[in-house]
């Protein structure tokens, strides 16, 4: 088949990856020609990766190289293509301008995706003339490694477009799971979930980041402590994703204290250097100090220890 992406950033070129990788010719848009230079970089170093691990042979390194063509023309990319995924910044009039240029040049029955992780596709398809053709394909960071595709079904989807995005991402090699379009589909609701509760019981002085990440990650099998997590991912993703299912969802989504306080002050996790915990060279080096003192500074010195 022939795959357009349209976006090289983290997500584009990882989508493109995995696409070539299954045999796919795949067209890689992105507005910035450097962007794109760095997005075919990191796909040749993934690949490189592999083949030091032995795990893809140099043949397949160059081969999936071969089936993937840059280009900053929106037309070139998509006119023959039989899937456009974007991977375009997460902003609902970006997405349905893109969906709008993208159906102007393709195909009556190319299938339109949306890789958004949290805005609504059916609201993003309602742009175009033939909405049935839209779907999510959500996948995960780095795509090239994880295993999962979230395909959000929005309300105007037909059968044949769901069909085609499961049986895609299956070719893929990754598991698909089917969700309805609603805030924060499966995966982001259900993995914020534990992160705000995991933040509040910092907050409250129930135990250290440290010791709630390693109760989930010993008692519970989790490779990552939600703690850690909401730094890896970014205290401001976590912030805006909770902000929209605060408002889809109600209250019980409203942000702790704690993570806004740590947006405030631009202590965004990893990307910053320190979010609940200190980050050198992408590791953990400490607890952030006032993660280890929120809860404690705001209680009264009267109270006896918190946990009485
Ligand atoms: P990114 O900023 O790394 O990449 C976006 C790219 O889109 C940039 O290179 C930008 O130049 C390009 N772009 C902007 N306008 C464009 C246009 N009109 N046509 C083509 N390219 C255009 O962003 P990202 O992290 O790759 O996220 C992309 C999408 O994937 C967002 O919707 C995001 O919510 C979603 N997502 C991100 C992650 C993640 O972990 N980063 C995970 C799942 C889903």
């Amino acid at each position: 088949m022939r795959i357009c992406v349209l976006g090289a950033g983290t997500m584009g070129h990882g989508i493109a990856q995995v696409s070539a990788m299954a045999g796919h010719d795949v067209a890689m848009r992105d507005i910035d020609e450097d962007v794109l230079a760095d997005g075919l970089d990191a796909i040749a170093d993934n690949l490189q990766g592999g083949v030091d691990r032995d795990k893809v042979t140099p043949d397949e390194k160059e081969a999936t190289l071969d089936r993937i063509a840059t280009t900053t023309d929106l037309d070139a990319a998509a006119a023959d293509a039989d899937l456009v995924v974007e991977a375009v910044p997460e902003s609902m009039d970006l997405k349905q301008s893109t969906f709008e240029d993208v159906e102007a040049v393709v195909d009556d029955d190319a299938i339109v995706a949306s890789n958004t992780s949290s805005l609504s596709v059916t609201e993003i398809a309602s742009v175009l003339d033939d909405p049935s053709r839209a779907v999510g394909l959500h996948f995960f960071n780095p795509v090239h490694i994880m295993g999962l595709v979230e395909v959000v079904v929005p309300e105007q989807a037909s059968e044949r477009t769901v069909r085609f995005a499961t049986d895609f991402a299956e070719d893929l090699d990754k598991e698909a799971v089917v969700v309805r379009d609603s805030a924060g589909f499966a995966t982001s609701r259900l993995g914020v979930t534990l992160g705000v509760e995991a933040m509040r019981m910092v907050e409250e002085g129930v135990a250290s980041p440290r010791d709630i990440d390693t109760a989930m990650e010993l008692g519970y099998n989790h490779p990552m402590g939600p703690i850690e997590l909401g730094d890896v991912v970014g205290l401001d993703v976590r912030l805006d994703i909770l902000e929209h299912l605060r408002e889809e969802l109600g209250e019980r989504f409203k942000p702790p204290q704690s993570l806004r306080r740590k947006v405030r002050a631009g202590k965004l996790g990893k990307k910053t250097g320190e979010g609940f915990y200190v980050w050198e060279d992408g590791e953990i080096v400490g607890v952030s100090e006032d993660a280890a003192a929120v809860g404690q500074g705001d209680r009264d010195d009267e109270e006896g220890p918190i946990w009485e």
